[in-house]
């Protein structure tokens, strides 16, 4: 109750962040938003046209509101490194002259936020993510990595200065980074294993310099937008079903919640680990029969 949460990663109420918000506005927290710019627009004007009023709805009556909504690109750490394409490109100039790169938006939520206790990644992409690894370009291989594991370092870097003690961030990996999962290419596996490997890194790091802890939630298949985008989203949700411990389709609304305990003091000593939300997929060895 009473702390601020930032999350990165929400463009519709699809995805995990919005049920991460979801289950951090129903434990009390205040909610700011950063959001990709060219799905900034979109989002913007869905939620003030009220068609997300419907999962917006809380256990107490209210809506889930977001304090604060900045435009972000969180593969660009400061305006020097903005390529001119970009700067100029129409949906990026629209954004104002705040910016939009991590250290802005890390600058503009101190200056109209203030201090935040909870932080959470909930962003992932790779252009070449349709591709196997063996046919990946070293230009897709390094986005990938750039946009889906060097944010959550840029975004500790950044933010980590302004969390309150005793805060806490949380990121969003999948069990490709351990298992092989055919389909799941572009170099994505790989950042998902470089995200995991830097959980325990920065759950160190920033635990001396800012008190503060660094956890993953290892999530099962969800048919979010960034899913259905790779393409074989509806297989694997059906491979689950039939494979894992716990037979039922994953909600959302179930990482959302483990989020919410890991970014709570009911977590105060866990830090630097990966937790699987997976209806336990991840432990089996051998498909049943
Ligand atoms: P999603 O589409 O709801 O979320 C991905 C978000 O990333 C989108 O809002 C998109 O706008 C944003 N984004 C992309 N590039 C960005 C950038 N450069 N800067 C800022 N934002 C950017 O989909 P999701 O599936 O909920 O994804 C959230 C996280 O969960 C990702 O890390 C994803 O890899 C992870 N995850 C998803 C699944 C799944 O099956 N859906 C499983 C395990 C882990």
């Amino acid at each position: 109750t009473g702390k601020k949460a930032f999350i990165a990663g929400v463009a519709d109420d699809q995805g995990f962040g919005w049920a991460i918000a979801k289950a951090l506005a129903e434990a009390g927290a205040e909610i700011s938003l950063g959001v990709w710019v060219p799905a900034l627009k979109i989002f913007e004007g869905s939620y003030t046209k009220g068609k997300f009023d419907k999962s917006r709805q809380l256990s107490n009556g209210g809506l889930l509101e977001f304090t604060h909504i900045f435009p972000m690109d969180a593969v660009y750490d400061t305006p020097e490194g903005v390529p001119e394409d970009v700067k100029s490109n129409k949906r990026y100039a629209a954004a104002g002259d705040k910016g939009f790169t991590v250290s802005e938006v890390a600058r503009n939520v101190e200056s109209e936020v203030g201090k935040i206790d909870l932080l959470v990644h909930s962003l992932a992409n790779g252009p070449e993510v349709t591709k196997p690894l063996l046919e990946t370009s070293r230009h897709g291989y390094l986005a990938a990595l750039s946009a889906s594991a060097y944010s959550n370092v840029s975004m500790l870097q950044h933010f980590g200065p302004l969390m309150n003690e005793n805060g806490a961030s949380i990121s969003l990996t999948y069990l490709a980074s351990e298992r092989i999962i055919p389909g799941y290419g572009g170099g994505m596996s790989s950042a998902k294993a470089a995200l995991e490997s830097d959980t325990r890194v920065l759950a160190y790091e920033a635990g001396r310099k800012h008190k503060i802890r660094v956890n993953a939630i290892s999530a099962g298949p969800l048919g979010s937008r960034a899913a259905k985008a790779i393409g074989f989203i509806d297989k694997m949700i059906a491979y689950s079903y039939a494979n894992a411990p716990i037979q039922k389709e994953l909600a959302a609304s179930e990482v959302g919640n483990a989020a919410a305990f890991l970014l709570s003091p009911l977590a105060s000593a866990i830090t630097g680990t990966v937790i699987h939300v997976d209806n336990g997929l991840h432990a089996m060895g051998l498909a049943p029969d």
